[in-house]
């Protein structure tokens, strides 16, 4: 199967080609030629398979240019017992008998990006040495938080690769800068940068784009690569859960084999709930697909109106990894839904990229409206779900996962659809202690992080995250802060190239 870009069907490219170069030439995003069918049948046989075998299942019939044993290896590296806190990678909680939480987060940073982020190195390894090339791989991150720590995670003692991870030096939660500045392995760096998120993504793209720059580190072996969730080998391993989900709702006689579900997606990049569509694409029965944002709601209104308009306010909230205004995966669905209208989809990009806003088509508009819905919550609100939810049931959810159930609750009461519906729960509630304490008891004892996470867990009866417990004696490994402009020396620097 090739891959083309969403801006230009000519370019055409492998998988391989696809997860190596992670963005088009053209600007545009990789895409398969064709959506790949699974059948009734090919679903129930996944019944009887661990995650994993599951996963091969799926991955092997995007990737088509890696053999069976390669993808296997990929997907046993990935999610193995060492790395996850669960046999089933992706476990199912029942809340009640119409709503499910799909648990992501028990790999090590306790965040859903794990679930993408622990494949991609071995995915992005092997299409290298598919590919001929020799240099060797530089990851380059600008993280606003979880991201940088789960890439950390995948990457580390990944051999053939190395990774860099620039935070905002005052930009990060106490935690999050904790996770990152005590990060192991043979092959990693972390720098803070003076200023704001977009101060350090802001470095990292000069540094993408500096021609000079890019040959000189050519000639010393080094080639730099991404890992944000524009590369296709980031979507794909998402793909995988909401078959997986399907599955064990099936064999555990929850649904019928061809009974529809809904699923409810807190949505920041539109990457996951992308997959999502996918998953259906393929054949999964899924009846609507919930967008549910924060305040930050602009793919509420796109959904509502067909209207993108991203000039607005931008707010910082308490599901801070859906503060976003451009969400880039949506330009795929947008490709899917013209049929690879590849003009079409440009002229949109060039649209928000010179006016902030585009408009779609009402033929566009009404087919992305056969299958989702969009909805969004403030933080008040997000807060007195999580404390309902608790009160209720005992269920502890994060501040993403509760805006995704504060969604449905409206979705429910404004379609009076009974579809059986899975949540995609997308963080540990101890990832965001502070918040999910002052939803529950009014205000955290104390503010220090470490305490906060023995608070929740006393709260809640649950245990902390191991990886989350052991951060605080963990020594800290890296103190370089630089300032933005001096970002490309220490790249150097790291690389011994200065
Ligand atoms: C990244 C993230 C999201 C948003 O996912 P997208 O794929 O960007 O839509 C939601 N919740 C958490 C906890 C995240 O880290």
């Amino acid at each position: 199967m090739q891959y083309r870009s969403t801006r230009d069907s000519n370019t055409q490219v492998t998988s391989a080609m696809a997860i190596k170069t992670g963005l088009a030439p053209d600007g545009g995003l990789f895409l398969p030629e064709t959506v790949p069918q699974v059948s009734l049948s090919e679903i129930e046989s996944l019944c009887g398979m661990t995650y994993n075998e599951r996963a091969v299942d799926i991955l092997s019939r995007f990737l088509t240019d890696f053999t069976q044993e390669e993808i296997t290896t990929c997907v046993n590296r990935a999610y193995s017992r060492e790395k996850f806190e669960t046999e089933e990678i992706a476990p199912i909680f029942k809340l009640n008998q119409n709503t499910y939480f799909l648990e992501l987060w028990h790999g090590p940073t306790c965040a859903f990006k794990d679930m993408a982020l622990q494949i991609l190195p071995h995915l992005l390894l092997k299409s290298i040495h598919k590919t001929g090339e020799t240099k060797e791989v530089v990851i380059l991150v600008a993280t606003s938080g979880d991201t940088g720590k789960a890439a950390l995670e995948g990457f580390k003692d990944v051999a053939g690769t190395r990774i860099i991870v620039f935070y905002p030096a005052d930009g990060v939660s106490d935690i999050q800068k904790r996770q990152m500045v005590t990060q192991d392995g043979n092959n990693v760096d972390v720098a803070a940068v003076c200023g704001n998120f977009d101060d350090a993504q802001n470095g990292v793209k000069q540094i993408f784009t500096d021609k000079d720059y890019n040959e000189m580190l050519a000639q010393n072996g080094f080639m730099l690569s991404s890992a944000n969730s524009i590369n296709w080998g980031r979507l794909v391993p998402q793909v995988v859960y909401y078959f997986s989900a399907y599955a064990n709702l099936v064999k555990n006689n929850e649904i019928k084999l061809g009974d529809k579900i809904n699923f409810v997606v807190p949505t920041g990049n539109f990457g996951n709930i992308l997959a999502a569509y996918y998953a259906k694409e393929m054949g999964l029965p899924v009846n609507r697909l919930i967008c549910a944002s924060n305040e930050n709601n602009v793919l509420t209104d796109f959904i509502k109106t067909g209207v993108y308009d991203k000039n607005r306010g931008f707010k910082t909230t308490v599901s801070p990894s859906m503060d976003i205004l451009i969400s880039s995966n949506l330009e795929r669905l947008l490709s899917l839904a013209t049929n690879g209208d590849d003009g079409q989809v440009k002229a949109w990009m060039e649209n928000l990229k010179s006016t902030g806003k585009y408009e779609v088509s009402a033929g566009v508009k009404q087919k992305i409206l056969e299958t989702f819905w969009g909805g969004f919550c403030d933080d008040d609100d997000t807060l007195d779900e999580i404390n309902r939810v608790f009160r209720e049931t005992s269920y502890v959810m994060d501040t993403h996962t509760a805006v995704a159930k504060r969604v449905l609750n409206q979705y429910a009461a404004e379609t009076g659809d009974a579809t059986k519906t899975v949540i995609c729960s997308t963080a540990s509630p101890f990832k965001f202690s502070d918040s999910v304490l002052t939803a529950i008891k009014g205000a955290p004892e104390t503010g220090d992080a470490f305490t906060q996470l023995a608070e929740l867990a006393e709260t809640a009866q649950a245990s902390i995250p191991k990886s989350l417990a052991e951060l605080k004696t963990k020594p800290v490994i890296f103190r370089t802060t630089c300032e933005k402009d001096e970002m490309v020396d220490v790249v150097s620097q790291m690389l011994n190239l200065a």
